[in-house]
């Protein structure tokens, strides 16, 4: 069993509900979770008050886990080299980056039909993007490696150009230290048919050094700490691959 979690969001996101700071602590407590983060989404450099907002709620809740509080950073769609939006990351215990947005148009797309540019262009965007993403030493971790280019493009012809630019991306994290995010949601958004070759991913992570590591993110109560997917990944790669959150982390070091 995965013993933490590193990827939970509260209702300060918006789209959250019951995911106060306590019930989350409560939750991995009654889990017997050993650590967790919280990692709401930051959508722009007004967030340090919340932040703040969420240490003190840890505080009050008491648990017996070990609460990190860090963020789940976008990366700025107004750019095309993979730049979060906000630059001082200075008070995260934990950052991992977000890559939603399709670059230059900034919307959240749903399927292929809603990318609003041919797939060449997305393709270059994308590609740009993520190995900014992952040139950026203040990131701990890459959330959900591939779910943008998941909702962007038909895998059926793009999957192999993906796993291609992802070894690139590899290096570079590997170079930067940055993790890669085995994401329990994230798997339910796949086409059914590439759930088990996301795995793919994950190898060519591991290929080239990269940790990886386990978050849930959980928008509800009862998914923190779920791994159906994530262990489905975790089977098909060998025995201790997962990284213990304290092998990622930089305030420890
Ligand atoms: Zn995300
Ligand atoms: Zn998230």
């Amino acid at each position: 069993m995965i013993d933490y979690d590193l990827h939970i969001h509260t209702e300060y996101c918006g789209h959250a509900p019951g995911m106060t700071v306590e019930a989350i602590c409560r939750r991995a407590d009654a889990l017997g979770l050993r650590l967790i983060a919280i990692t709401d989404h930051t959508y722009g450099p007004q967030e340090p008050a919340r932040v703040a907002a969420i240490r003190r709620e840890v505080e009050q809740a008491a648990p017996r886990c070990t609460v990190l509080v860090g963020a789940e950073v976008d990366v700025d769609s107004g750019f095309t080299d993979g730049r979060l939006v906000v630059e001082d990351l200075a008070g995260l215990d934990y950052v991992i980056a977000g890559f939603h947005y399709v670059p230059t148009l900034g919307h959240y797309p749903r399927s292929p039909d809603d990318r609003g540019m041919d797939t060449e262009q997305f393709l270059d965007l994308w590609q740009r993007s993520l190995l900014g993403i992952v040139s950026n030493p203040q990131i701990d971790t890459l959330a959900h490696p591939g779910r943008l280019l998941a909702a962007c493009v038909d895998l059926d012809a793009h999957f192999e150009y993906g796993l291609a630019v992802f070894e690139r991306a590899a290096e570079l994290s590997a170079q930067h230290r940055i993790a890669w995010e085995v994401n329990e949601l994230t798997g339910w958004r796949l086409p059914a048919a590439y759930q088990e070759s996301w795995v793919r991913i994950y190898r060519i992570a591991l290929e080239a050094g990269v940790k990886l590591v386990y978050g849930s993110d959980a928008h509800h109560p009862d998914s923190i700490g779920q791994c159906v997917f994530a262990g489905m990944i975790l089977d098909q790669l060998p025995d201790g691959c997962l990284s213990a959150p304290e092998e990622i982390l930089r305030i420890n070091q």
